[in-house]
């Protein structure tokens, strides 16, 4: 049973494909660190530049930070030029005996400058090895195929030299869901924040040590706790620590994997509109949770993914007030919340290694009838055979 607790309905659920998704993360941290060291000698390629580096880039309608955006965002509606476009992206994991999972089946979506797009599901659903295929950072084990257009550079197939040299913390940064296995264990956080700032900023040896104190504070880290080691922070603190390393480098593009796991509620709304102003400033937030109420918070749209699907992709205000959801198992993960209808979804997710042949969530779902043995095609922002009527008489 889905069982909502504390306004995260979609907390553990469903068993997750541990085999597949458990090497590649300890990875993310190990390759990201390594990225953000590295210098950027390599050019061949055209990625598109920091919001600061060229200010006719960001989405029209941007402000200046600290302001929440009212008018012309894509909280309104308002295309922006993508800056991420993610078509037909799908991943498998081979494993042993011959066995395939699929942990994620043709996703697509758009994500344009100054936009947040928030990506929900159970745990186990995918969405993790999808942020993990966007960076290059699966194991060596898994299968992608479609494309991730980020200007010129198609992530899926860009070699290893040009993701760590020219992509990762420079123009992706991550926040990272292990940021126990993000963080160097031999170095304090602020020797840490001090080294991506000298690298990634060029900040000046004089300088540096202020400006890891804003930096820190920027993501509500303790800055009298910049002299610690990794192993002397609780987990909230070494989140904050991660997400203040991901800021550093000004990435036009941020992608933050679960960045509030382990956050109390205040600090999880410290963190979302800390977040929030970077996306304000003009930057693209991909942010991967299963708190609803963070997203509901942060994002312009919402993808919901389930078993390896994004079976609906909708504004963020139209999905969490009206006309709300589409798709009978995002409508099932919002009444689940508390402070709506308290109402589980019953049964569990399938597992990713055996899915069935048609609409994966069939066997949960109240409004199933025959024509839901066929997989049901993404149209008009939802994968569903029998969306509401009021939307399929809208149409
Ligand atoms: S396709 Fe059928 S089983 Fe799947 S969510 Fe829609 S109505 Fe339910």
């Amino acid at each position: 049973m889905t069982t909502p607790q504390n306004a995260r309905p979609a907390a553990p659920q469903g068993p997750a494909p541990a085999p597949a998704v458990a090497p590649d993360t300890a990875d993310a941290g190990a390759r990201a660190r390594a990225a953000t060291t590295a210098p950027a000698t390599e050019a061949a390629v055209t990625i598109p530049p920091a919001p600061h580096e060229n200010a006719s880039r960001v989405a029209p309608g941007s402000v200046p930070s600290n302001v929440r955006k009212t008018s012309g965002s894509p909280r309104d509606g308002t295309p922006g030029t993508p800056l991420l476009s993610v078509r037909g992206l799908s991943v498998r994991f081979r494993m042993r005996g011959g066995r395939h999972i699929a942990a994620v089946a043709d996703a697509g979506f758009d994500l344009a400058q100054g936009e947040c797009l928030a990506l929900v599901g159970e745990s186990g659903c995918g969405k993790s090895v999808l942020a993990s295929a966007l960076l290059g950072l699966l194991p060596g084990n898994a299968r992608t195929a479609g494309s991730a257009l980020f200007g010129d550079v198609d992530l899926l197939t860009a070699g290893e030299r040009t993701l760590a040299r020219t992509v990762r913390g420079r123009r992706i940064g991550l926040v990272p869901q292990s940021p126990a296995a993000h963080l160097t264990p031999v170095r304090t956080v602020g020797a840490q924040l001090e080294e991506t700032l000298r690298e990634l900023t060029g900040t000046q040896k004089h300088d540096v040590r202020r400006a890891a104190r804003a930096a820190a504070e920027r993501a509500a880290f303790p800055v009298d706790h910049l002299d610690r080691y990794p192993h002397e922070l609780s987990g909230g603190l070494a989140q904050r620590a991660a997400t203040a390393l991901a800021l550093v480098g000004d990435a036009p593009l941020l992608l933050a994997d679960e960045p509030t796991t382990g956050l109390d509620r205040d600090l999880v709304d410290r963190t979302v509109d800390e977040l929030r102003r970077h996306v304000d400033e003009g930057h693209a937030l991909l942010m991967i949770t299963h708190d609803l109420a963070a997203a509901e918070r942060i994002a312009d749209r919402v993808a919901v993914m389930y078993a390896g699907r994004i079976v609906e992709l909708a504004d963020a205000a139209r999905f969490f007030g009206t006309p709300g959801p589409q798709h009978p198992y995002a409508r099932g993960l919002l009444n689940a919340l508390p402070e709506r209808a308290f109402t589980p979804i019953p049964g569990m997710p399938p597992e990713l290694g055996d899915l069935p042949p048609g609409c994966a969530f069939a066997a949960r779902c109240t409004h199933a009838t025959d024509a839901c043995a066929a997989q049901p095609h993404f149209a008009d922002g939802v994968a569903c055979h029998h969306p509401p009527a009021e939307e399929r008489a809208r149409a």
